[in-house]
Parts: structure tokens; C-alpha cells; sequence
């Protein structure tokens, strides 16, 4: 009798598996990557498209939905650079009175001349392209070096016996980084062993930056507003039970791409920001509604809701434990950065140094016990 006996090759053990594409995943991927061109190195991310927080209406439109300014930036300025990202000052066109006669009077503002954008305060800059060109570009780069990144893919169960970590009993690897919201992890992810108490009600206790905030952009063709002497800074409608927090002008005038962006709240639709624009600026009459495009995003699938949770535990040292010394955790709630960008661009370093020694010490210790044959390195 015919035995069939499978010839396909036992599934790869990775030497490094990342939990998550937003930048602090994606950057420790792509550091791992450059440090050791010859390592397999994995990302997972449970969405379908790479970037977490910090994502674009489109390609062609490169307006922020999640992380859009950044401030005191001295790593994610090494970052856009080595990645050849350009950065540019927040437009602060506009006139001293920046808004019209609103809601019968009583919420106007006013800012100084040129006034800086209501949101963001002095001295912000974004990002030429939106802060979600870093994990596109990021994402390219880990697939130029030869890394994978697998997109729908949650993970649900981590495992560590024996040196060696299994996600949802069938990707294997050496180490593993868990790059994503603290809270989302130990709510959604089944660990063994456990998780540490102290860590899990630390990680339970830990806000997701953002969670239920939204934001919404209404594109132009043309910048009207600067015809009309105003710099787009309002309160909004919230005060009146609306769903628009601020407004600010969100264009990138030297690429010549405008638009209105704005906090918006949970319940927040294009129809009812259509409208609630219109309570805003419709002193300017039939301008304001010649609007190509409105996109809106509320962050209701970053964090767990209902929790009672602060920032406060932000940067913890019971955050960033190990599990097993075999997998770190990561992300902007790890590092002690408000939740911004920059915290995860801290944090995805941290990570991909704390892997790189590990595999290094690995390394060391192999060469000392005369077995080479695994030996990850640069080629000389
Ligand atoms: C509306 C909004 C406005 C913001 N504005 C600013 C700003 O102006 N300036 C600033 O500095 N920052 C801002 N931020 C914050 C900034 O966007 C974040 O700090 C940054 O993008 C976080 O990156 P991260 O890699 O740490 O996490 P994320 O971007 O959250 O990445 C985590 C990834 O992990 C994935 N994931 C989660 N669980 C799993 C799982 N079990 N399996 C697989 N994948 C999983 C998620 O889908 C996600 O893609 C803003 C955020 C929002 C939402």
C-alpha cells in the first residue's frame, strides 16, 4: 500500500517576530533588519493595513488621521531623516480675529497675528507626506531587506517553552517584541506562563493615547479661507452638542493640498461634519461647502473601553517586563513620551537593542561552545 508522507519543509524558526505595524513595531523590524541582513524577521499586524495610529486619508491625500505633530523631537528627527522624510512648520496664516460672529456670539477666538494653530500650540511640525509615510516606509524597507510583514493576522496566544516563543500555536520564534497599546494586549492576548500581576493590572490600568478621540478632514481644491482672512482656528461645535472639538488649517501649502482638520467625537459622521462645518464658517456663504472630500475616523478600535485607566502608568518600568527573557514589550505607552510619536520611536529602538543583544549574547555563546552553525550576523 502507497504511504503519502508530506515532503514540505517544517515552518521557519523566526529569530525575531514583532507583534504590530505601527511605527515603534515597524522601526524595531527594520533596525533588526539593518543590524543583521542575514536574521528572519517577522511582523504581524491584526489590521489590514500597516501604520496603527498614525495613518493618511490616502496616498494621494496626505492629510493625518492619527498622529499629525510632533514637538520636542530630537529622535524622530534622527528617524524622518535617515528615512529622507522632509518636515515643514504647522501653516499659521490668518488674521488676528480668526473666526466669524459663531453660535450667536460668546465662543469666539482669537489668537496673535499669524496665530499658531489652535491644536497644537508653538513650534509644531509635521510631516511632509503625513506621519503615515514612516510605516509605509518603514514597511518597504523590511521587505527590501528581506523581512515579512503579514497583515489580518492577530495574535492571540503567546507561548514560551524551551527558549523558543509560539504565537497562536503556529509561528515560532527566538524572540518576540509586542508592540501595541498595553491595555489592548493584556485584555485580547492569552500568555503562557502568565503575565506577572503586578504587570497585567499595570498593562489593564494603562490608557491607549487616543482611544475614542477621532479626527475628520474636509479637502479643498483651493485654500478659500485665506481669500477670507481667516485661519480656521474654532472651538467647534461640541459646546453645543456637536460632535466638532477645535479646527485648525491642516493644509500643506507648498504642495499645494488644503484642508480643514478637527477633533471629532465618537458618534461623528461625514453628513453631520458636513453640517456642523457650516454652523462654524458659514458666515462665509457658498465657499465652505465646496468641499472635494471628507473623511472621518474615530480611534474606537485602539483601546478597550469601559476600563477606568489613566496615563499615568505611561513609561513604567513594569510595562517594558519580559516575559521569559524571550519577549519584550514596546509601544509609545511604554515610554514615559505623553503617548506621541516620539514615544514610539523611543521605544522601537529600545526594543530592537534589547533583541539585537540578546541575539548577539546567543551568538557569543555559540562561537564559545564551538557551534557556528546558527550564527546570525552582518556580513563582514
Ligand atoms: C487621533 C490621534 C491623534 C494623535 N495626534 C498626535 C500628534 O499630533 N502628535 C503625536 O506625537 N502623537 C499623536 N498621536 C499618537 C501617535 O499616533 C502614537 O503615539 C503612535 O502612532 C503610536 O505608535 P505605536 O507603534 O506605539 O502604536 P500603534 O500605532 O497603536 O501600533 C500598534 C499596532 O499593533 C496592532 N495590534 C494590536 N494588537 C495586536 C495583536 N494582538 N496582534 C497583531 N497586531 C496587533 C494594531 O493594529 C496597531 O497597528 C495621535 C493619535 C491619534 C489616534
Amino acid at each position: 500500500m502507497a504511504s503519502f508522507v508530506s515532503s514540505s519543509p517544517p515552518p521557519p524558526i523566526y529569530d525575531v517576530v514583532v507583534v504590530g505595524s505601527g511605527i515603534a513595531g515597524l522601526l524595531t523590524a527594520e533596525m533588526v533588519l539593518t543590524s543583521l541582513p542575514n536574521s528572519k524577521v517577522l511582523v504581524l499586524e491584526r489590521n489590514n493595513a500597516v501604520g496603527g495610529r498614525a495613518q493618511v486619508v490616502s496616498p494621494n491625500s496626505p492629510f493625518d488621521l492619527g498622529g499629525a505633530w510632533s514637538w520636542s523631537d530630537d529622535r524622530l528627527s534622527k528617524l524622518t531623516t535617515r528615512l529622507g522624510i522632509k518636515k515643514f512648520a504647522q501653516p499659521s496664516k490668518g488674521s488676528d480675529v480668526i473666526l466669524q460672529d459663531l453660535y450667536g456670539g460668546g465662543q469666539r477666538v482669537t489668537t496673535h497675528t499669524g496665530g499658531q494653530l489652535l491644536a497644537c500650540g508653538p513650534g509644531a511640525e509635521r510631516i511632509e507626506g503625513g506621519v503615515g509615510g514612516i510605516p509605509l516606509t518603514l514597511s518597504a524597507s523590511i521587505q527590501e531587506k528581506g523581512g515579512e510583514v503579514k497583515l489580518n493576522t492577530e495574535v492571540k496566544r503567546v507561548k514560551v517553552v524551551d527558549g523558543i516563543v509560539t504565537l497562536n500555536d503556529d509561528v515560532q520564534a527566538r524572540y518576540v517584541v509586542i508592540a501595541a497599546p498595553p491595555q489592548l494586549i493584556a485584555t485580547n492576548v492569552e500568555f503562557d506562563p502568565p503575565l506577572p500581576s503586578s504587570q497585567l493590572s499595570t498593562m489593564l490600568a494603562t490608557q491607549t493615547w487616543m482611544h475614542g478621540t477621532g479626527k475628520a478632514i474636509i479637502e479643498y481644491a483651493l485654500p478659500w479661507w485665506s481669500v477670507s482672512g481667516l485661519n480656521l482656528c474654532s472651538t467647534g461645535t461640541s459646546r453645543l452638542g456637536g460632535h466638532i472639538d477645535v479646527t485648525w488649517d491642516n493644509s500643506d501649502y507648498t504642495n499645494g493640498k488644503y484642508a480643514i482638520g478637527m477633533f471629532v467625537s465618537e458618534g461623528a459622521t461625514e453628513d453631520n461634519v458636513r453640517e456642523e462645518i457650516e454652523v462654524i464658517f458659514g458666515g462665509d456663504g457658498e465657499k465652505v461647502k465646496g468641499i472635494e472630500r471628507v473623511t472621518v475616523k474615530v480611534w474606537d478600535d485602539v483601546g478597550i473601553k469601559g476600563l477606568s485607566a489613566s496615563t499615568a502608568t505611561y513609561g513604567s518600568e513594569t510595562l517594558r517586563m519580559e516575559l521569559g527573557g524571550r519577549v519584550v514589550f514596546s509601544g509609545t505607552e511604554t515610554e514615559d513620551e505623553h503617548g506621541h510619536i516620539e514615544g514610539a520611536v523611543i521605544s522601537g529602538e529600545r526594543a530592537a537593542k534589547t533583541v539585537l543583544a540578546k541575539i548577539k549574547g546567543d551568538n557569543d555563546k555559540m562561537r564559545e561552545g564551538g557551534e557556528c552553525a546558527g550564527d546570525i550576523r552582518a556580513p563582514a
